[in-house]
């Protein structure tokens, strides 16, 4: 069966270009994926969409007709796409019967937490991965992570993300064309390295924790469970610009469908 991405990340961590990168590899594969958009607040995409949140809820319009600030007005957007989220995997599933479809891409909403967090986007992601393998794919600003305690807090909120949608997930390392992502290979597969520069960033006291050993013993014991966390994922580094990465990405893809089969698809049917 064909995968469904979602792509999840910070605003400005880079998703559309990433979307954009991904659609024009498919299509010059000659598998052109089928897309949907889930962010009502985006004005432009520089896409074709198969199936657009926007078609069926005006953003603006909600925002003014309930009285909602702009992410009261992307929750209830997703909240009023939510209700049609069984026409939606209806047609997903006509398509997929029919063997016309090779990949279902999906864009989130820039607030990152409106998608995760609410009822609707666990109901949209529930309804999709019961109807396709379905791979979270955390989209990452290289070039912004470079310090240990920011690439712990990046890792921890990924980590939240993945106990909260229980999906395989990918850990997209975007901007290598600005930013090599070796420095993170080495942090998630060599916990020493990584506690080195916890150390060294500590003496050089740019993150602001030099002195306190609170902060460093924290980052210490949280970078202990996230060897753990790091074990269930798989990394792969890229550029969205450049289109460097992009096969290695479909690549992972490929496995952790086969992780879905194996390992999710029977939690899911235990827990229904
Ligand atoms: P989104 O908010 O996550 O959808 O991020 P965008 O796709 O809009 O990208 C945010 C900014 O990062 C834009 O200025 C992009 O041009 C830039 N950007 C995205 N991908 C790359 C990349 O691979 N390399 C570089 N250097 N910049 C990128
Ligand atoms: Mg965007």
């Amino acid at each position: 069966p064909p995968p469904a991405i979602i792509c999840i990340g910070m605003a400005g961590s880079g998703k559309t270009t990433f979307m954009q990168r991904l659609n024009a590899h498919l299509h010059a594969q000659k598998t052109p994926p089928y897309i949907v958009n889930l962010d009502p607040a985006v004005k432009n995409v520089p896409f074709e969409r198969n199936i657009d949140i926007r078609d069926s809820v005006n953003y603006k319009e909600v925002m003014k007709q309930y009285n909602l600030g702009p992410n009261g007005g992307i929750m209830t957007c997703l909240n009023l796409f939510a209700t049609k989220v069984d026409q939606v995997i209806g047609i997903l599933e006509k398509r997929k019967d029919a063997g016309s479809i090779d990949c279902v891409l999906v864009d989130t909403p820039g607030q990152i937490e409106c998608f995760v967090w609410s009822a609707s986007g666990a109901i949209i992601t529930d309804a999709l991965a019961s109807a396709f393998p379905t791979v979270i794919a955390y989209i990452i600003d290289t070039p912004r992570t470079t310090s240990p305690a920011t690439f712990m807090s990046n890792m921890l909120y990924a980590c939240s993300i993945l106990y909260k949608t229980k999906l395989p997930m990918i850990l997209v390392f975007n901007k290598t064309d600005a930013q090599d992502a070796a420095f993170a290979k080495e942090w998630m597969t060599d916990f020493e390295a990584f506690q080195r520069a916890l150390r060294e960033s500590e003496e050089g006291n740019d993150e602001g924790v030099g002195g306190s050993g609170y902060m460093a013993s924290l980052l210490n014991s949280m970078s202990l469970m996230l060897d753990e966390f790091y074990k269930h994922l798989d990394l792969v580094a890229v550029s969205a610009m450049t289109g460097a990465g992009i096969e290695d990405f479909m690549v992972a893809v490929k496995g952790k469908c086969e992780e879905y089969e194996r390992d999710y698809r029977p939690e899911m049917e235990k827990a229904r």
